[in-house]
C-alpha cells in the first residue's frame, strides 16, 4: 500500500538503526520523548527500540488523549449521563475507562443511563435529529486533531437549528503538555522530542518553536510507520551532536509548516482557552484546553447544565501518572498484565488504543 509498506521496509529500517548506531555518542545519553501514543504503539509493534543503541532511550509521553483525562472529568461525564432526558454521545475509548469507585461510562450505561458509543461527532448529530426530546450531549475529548471535527459538528448543528445538541468539552493542547514536560511538572529530563504526527498536521511546525528558544530542546515531527520513528530518532541524535535545537519536520508527507489553517480558523472562532485545565499525570496546566467562547454557549454542556467537576484521585495502585510524565515503563507498574490487562484496565493507560500499557502488552514488551 503506497505511503505504507515503503515506511516498514525492514532493509532501510536496518540501514538507518546502523546509522543511528554509528552516529550515537558512545559517551553521551540520548533520551528522546515520543509525545504521541500512536509513536509508543509504533515503536512497540515493531521493536524499534530493540534496534537502538542502549544510550538511546525513548520515553512514552503523555500523547493518549483518553489517558489523560483525569477521573474527574469521567465522573463528570458519567453525573452528566444520569441527568434526567440527557443522551451522552461518547467515543468507544473513553466507554471503559475508569472514573471514582471503579465506575465507568460503560457500567454507567448498564445502569440505564442513555449512553451511546459513536466514531464521530457526525453520529452524535444524527443522533440528536432521531430524537429530538432528549438533550443529547457529545463527550468531546483529544488533542488539536479531534478538535476541528468538534467545530464542524458544532457548526452543523447551528445550520440545522438543533437545539438539543451540545458538547461536553475536554479538548486540550499539546504544546502546553510539552511546555509542562519541559519546566519540570515532575517529568524525567530529555534532549528531544519526536513531535506529533496527526496534531501537527493541524497546527503546523511553529507552536514548537518555543521548545527551541526557551529551552534548548530539538524536536523532530514523525509519522508513525517505523521509518517515520527511526528517521526522527536519527535526526535528533545528529541535532543533539551538532548541539542545534532546531524544529524540523521528518513528516513532511502530511505535514506542513503552516498546518491546516482552515482547521486553526474554524478552531479559533468557536473555542478560547480554559485558564488552567487538570490532566492526568501532570496537574492542573495553565492555557491548556479548549472551552467554547461565549457565541456558542448554547452548545456548551457546562453551561446548559450543572456539570460539577470534583477533584479526584487516581487508582492509587495504578502508575498511569507517573507513566505520562515519562517517569515509568509499563512493566514497572506492579499491576502490569497481572491485574490490569486490557479485558480488565485498571487505568486509562491500559484501555486506549493508544495507551502505552496497551501498547507494551499487546506486542509483547515486557521491560
Ligand atoms: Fe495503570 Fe494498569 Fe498501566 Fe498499571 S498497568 S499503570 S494499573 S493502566
Amino acid at each position: 500500500m503506497k505511503y505504507v509498506d515503503e515506511f516498514r521496509d525492514g532493509a532501510l529500517a536496518r540501514g538507518i538503526a546502523n546509522a543511528i548506531r554509528a552516529e550515537a555518542d558512545p559517551a553521551r545519553s540520548y533520551r528522546f520523548m515520543e509525545f504521541c501514543g500512536g509513536h509508543t504503539h509504533a515503536i512497540a509493534r515493531y521493536g524499534l527500540e530493540d534496534l537502538l543503541p542502549p544510550n538511546v532511550r525513548m520515553i512514552h509521553g503523555p500523547g493518549c488523549p483518553v489517558c489523560v483525562l483525569p477521573v474527574s472529568r469521567i465522573d463528570a461525564a458519567i453525573r452528566l449521563a444520569a441527568e434526567p432526558g440527557v443522551t451522552l454521545c461518547s467515543y468507544g475509548d473513553m466507554m471503559r475507562v475508569p472514573g471514582s469507585d471503579g465506575m465507568s461510562l460503560l457500567k454507567a450505561k448498564a445502569g440505564g443511563a442513555d449512553i451511546r458509543m459513536v466514531y464521530s461527532t457526525l453520529d452524535a448529530l444524527r443522533i440528536a435529529g432521531e430524537v429530538p426530546h432528549r438533550e443529547v450531549v457529545f463527550f468531546a475529548i483529544g488533542f488539536e486533531t479531534t478538535t476541528p471535527p468538534t467545530a464542524v459538528a458544532i457548526k452543523m448543528a447551528e445550520r440545522q437549528r438543533l437545539a438539543n445538541f451540545s458538547v461536553f468539552c475536554n479538548h486540550v493542547l499539546t504544546p502546553a503538555a510539552m511546555r509542562a514536560l519541559l519546566t519540570g511538572a515532575g517529568g524525567v529530563p530529555i534532549e528531544g522530542f519526536v513531535g506529533p504526527a496527526h496534531v501537527s498536521t493541524v497546527i503546523g511546525m511553529a507552536p514548537y518553536a518555543f521548545c527551541a528558544t526557551e529551552f534548548a530542546k530539538p524536536v523532530v515531527i514523525a509519522g508513525f510507520e517505523p521509518l517515520d520513528v527511526m528517521q526522527a530518532v536519527l535526526m535528533l541524535v545528529r541535532q543533539v551532536n551538532d548541539g542545534r535545537h532546531d524544529i524540523e519536520n521528518e513528516y513532511a508527507r502530511a505535514v506542513t509548516p503552516a498546518g491546516n489553517r482552515k482547521a486553526q480558523a474554524l478552531v479559533a472562532e468557536l473555542f478560547e482557552p480554559r485558564a488552567a485545565f487538570e490532566w492526568r499525570g501532570l496537574g492542573s496546566l495553565p492555557l491548556s484546553a479548549l472551552t467554547l467562547r461565549p457565541a456558542y454557549a448554547r452548545f456548551d454542556a457546562e453551561a446548559r447544565f450543572t456539570v460539577e467537576t470534583v477533584a479526584a484521585a487516581d487508582n492509587p495502585a495504578c502508575d498511569c501518572g507517573a507513566i505520562l510524565r515519562g517517569l515509568k515503563r509499563p512493566p514497572d507498574c506492579r499491576l502490569f498484565g497481572k491485574v490490569c490487562r486490557p479485558e480488565a484496565p485498571v487505568g486509562a493507560c491500559m484501555v486506549s488504543s493508544e495507551g502505552a500499557c496497551a501498547a507494551h502488552w499487546s506486542y509483547g514488551r515486557f521491560r
